[in-house]
């Protein structure tokens, strides 16, 4: 008969006088590790829906949609794909939310039936440019560079439009959707492309 390796002898005491490594799951809940790393979760009061996370996740767990149909309610729908992620802590590390957007939980019983529901999302609002109606940012990233960069936000008017926006200084619903060439294209929230534009074409 083979005898018994000494630690494994050891290893049997401490389980008869502490008890068993195992647990009793799933009779009775599990407690993850507090260093435990289980799926990232969406915190939709701190992310901004800047897309840094999604940039920088090496699966391809995280995406994004736009919608823009509704001019007056347009939305960034972000997505989370529970069934991608490897839980690898890349989008909190990147999340320029202080890291508060997108967090790491000890959340790991995730096992699912209908593999198309494994998704995760939140809504954030959008602005759209005021000429070409694609998307500039989130309303929230804008407010959020502006914050930063505090008085030199003056220095660009789709910045400061959309704070005054935001501070219910004027109207949100101010949108001035004909283009008319002049100076007054170039005070409005308008994207990358149609900044550009007016600043070079306007007479
Ligand atoms: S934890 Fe890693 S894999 Fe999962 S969403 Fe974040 S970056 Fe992507
Ligand atoms: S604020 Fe954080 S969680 Fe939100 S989109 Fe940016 S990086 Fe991702």
């Amino acid at each position: 008969m083979k005898l018994p390796k000494i630690r494994e002898v050891i290893e049997a005491v401490k389980a008869l006088i502490v008890g068993p490594y195992t647990s009793k799951f799933p009779k009775v809940p599990h407690k993850p590790h507090p260093n435990f790393r289980g799926q990232p979760k969406y915190n939709d009061k701190k992310c901004v829906g800047c897309l840094a996370c999604e940039e920088v996740c090496p699966v391809g767990a995280l995406a994004h949609k736009d919608i823009t149909d509704d001019k007056k309610n347009p939305k960034r729908l972000m997505i989370h794909y529970t069934d991608t992620c490897i839980f690898c802590g890349q989008c909190e590390a990147a999340c320029i939310s202080d890291h508060e957007g997108i967090k790491l939980s000890n959340d790991w019983e995730l096992s699912f039936f209908d593999r198309t529901k494994a998704e995760e999302t939140i809504e954030k609002e959008l602005a759209l440019c005021e000429i070409c109606s694609s998307p500039v940012a989130c309303k929230d990233h804008l407010k959020w560079i502006s914050e930063k960069i505090g008085e030199l936000t003056y220095s660009n008017p789709t910045l400061y439009l959309s704070r005054l926006k935001s501070l219910g200084i004027i109207d949100e619903n101010i949108i001035s959707a004909l283009r008319d060439d002049g100076r007054s294209d170039r005070a409005k929230i308008l994207c990358a492309r149609c900044r550009r534009e007016t600043t070079l074409t306007t007479k």
